[in-house]
């Protein structure tokens, strides 16, 4: 087990990445993976897992009221997903900008759903909305000891 450094704020902040299971289908795992690496984020958790029922319909509880909701739930549970933990300065926000919008023709190009994909309900990837968000996401997903504490060797050339 790890002990943890003080708060996750600042460059040690976190987020919930997830490659849904259309985004693990066409093969752009290795795509999503390498704008975030490239970018300067820190990968800290990853695991490929087929989710359960039970699981998506708690980490999409706020929508449980949306017309959508049970078709997503049973999308998300179709296949393999891809759940991360990426860590760095404003990762929350600026994974939502790497990502695009919800609804893919909202996106610009250059955005993951901007390039990938078309159709809301098939939109490749999922990042938490928030620094709540994310903590509840990684708590949900993942076990304490699945995060991994490392030193970048890159990180004094990422931040001044
Ligand atoms: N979704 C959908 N139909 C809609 C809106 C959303 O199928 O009209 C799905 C879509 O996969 C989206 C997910 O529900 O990514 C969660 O919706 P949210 O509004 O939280 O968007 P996100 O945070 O993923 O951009």
């Amino acid at each position: 087990a790890h002990i943890f450094p003080t708060a996750w704020t600042g460059i040690n902040e976190r987020t919930f990445l997830a490659i849904k299971p259309d985004g693990c289908q066409r093969r752009l795992v290795g795509e999503i993976i390498k704008r975030l690496e490239r970018k300067g984020f820190k990968l800290v958790a990853m695991k490929m897992m087929h989710a359960s029922e039970a699981l998506l319909k708690e980490h999409y509880i706020a929508l449980r009221d949306r017309p959508f909701y049970g078709r997503l739930v049973k999308y998300m549970s179709s296949g393999p997903v891809i759940a991360m933990v990426w860590q760095g300065l404003d990762v929350v926000k600026t994974a939502r900008l790497m990502m695009g919008e919800t609804n893919p023709a909202d996106s610009l190009p250059g955005t993951i759903r901007g390039d990938f994909c078309v159709d809301v309900s098939r939109n490749v990837i999922h990042g938490s909305d928030s620094r709540e968000s994310a903590q509840r996401e990684i708590a949900l997903w993942f076990k304490d000891d699945e995060l991994i504490c490392w030193d970048q060797s890159t990180e004094s050339w990422i931040y001044e």
